[in-house]
């Protein structure tokens, strides 16, 4: 069946009928606009045979799109006042489940295991604005086997995710992206096509899941080099490194590490590229 939601009069017709209440704390904009829940349909490049994951489905618009598109979907929400619309909303198609639970409490590469034998699955979501990064970072760290991830996120967060060297916007968010995937943007979107309107103007950016070209051989010791650098933005790398607890490394080793990898003393970790970090790790992780 074909999906019916996604137009402002259906989004208010479903509010209304259960008395729905907006809550801000679960970054709550639904999204009224089919030209872009096409848009993100596309990006998605979703297939009948295709195992879908949607994180936040809201009232099942997206949801709909992609039960249309999709061989399965399991969307996973955490508003518990959503469960009953989404019964009904959802009611057409039988290749949905909805799981009630926080995505950061769910274990996704088992759910990948148990329903798709382990094989790639597909992301889609209107995130939640106030836990994108922990949501992406989540999904590379922890190695659930993703072909894409097609993720609405705010604009910022997008140019955040393709920054390079130097940008005002490279960060960690930045390197972890690149490392692992390679991002397209497939849409920007204005802030009229939500329901309430947020703030800021979006944008549907893809992560194709990719074999690094970066080698390193200690993979978490680099992203926790790297987050140690940006968790301290205008200081210098050296004192950066040095003043994280979680790393125990002497000044001394840290300043022949840089020294070694062709690095200034006090070069700041917002200018380093991947493969520099990665050379940082490796020769740290030897000393
Ligand atoms: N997909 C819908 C749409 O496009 O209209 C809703 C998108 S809305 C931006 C984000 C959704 O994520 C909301 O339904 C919200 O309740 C849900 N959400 C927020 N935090 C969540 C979490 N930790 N786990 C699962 N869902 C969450």
């Amino acid at each position: 069946k074909k999906p019916w939601l996604g137009t402002p009069q259906r989004t208010i017709e479903i509010l209304q009928k259960y008395g729905f209440r907006f809550q801000k704390k679960f970054g709550q904009n639904f999204l009224i606009d089919p030209h872009v829940l096409d848009k993100i349909l596309a990006a998605a490049e979703i297939t009948e045979d295709d195992f879908v994951v949607e994180i936040g489905p809201g009232i099942g618009t997206l949801t709909q799109y992609l039960a249309y598109a999709a061989r399965e979907v399991c969307a996973v929400e955490i508003d518990r006042n959503l469960i009953p619309i989404l019964e009904d909303t959802l009611n057409d198609w039988d290749n949905v489940t909805v799981i009630h639970e926080d995505i950061l409490k769910l274990d996704l590469a088992d759910l990948a295991e148990k329903k798709n034998g382990g094989k790639p699955v597909k992301i889609v979501a209107n995130l939640p604005y106030y836990i994108t990064t922990p949501i992406i970072m989540g999904l590379f760290e922890n190695h659930v086997p993703v072909d894409t991830i097609t993720v609405m996120v705010q604009k910022e967060v997008a140019s955040r995710m393709q920054a390079g060297p130097g940008s005002k916007d490279y960060g960690a968010l930045s390197l972890a992206v690149q490392y692992y995937a390679e991002p397209y943007l497939a849409a920007n979107v204005p802030p009229n096509c939500f329901m309430p309107r947020p703030q800021v103007g979006s944008a549907v950016i893809r992560l194709r899941n990719k074999v690094s070209k970066t080698e390193v051989s200690d993979e978490a010791l680099m992203f926790r080099l790297i987050r140690a650098s940006f968790n301290q933005r205008r200081k210098t790398l050296l004192n950066g490194l040095r003043n994280d607890k979680g790393l125990s490394f002497q000044k001394e080793d840290l300043e022949i590490a840089l020294a070694a990898c062709g690095l200034s003393p006090d070069v700041r970790g917002e200018t380093l590229t991947l493969e520099q970090f990665a050379a940082l790790a490796d020769y740290l992780r030897r000393s």
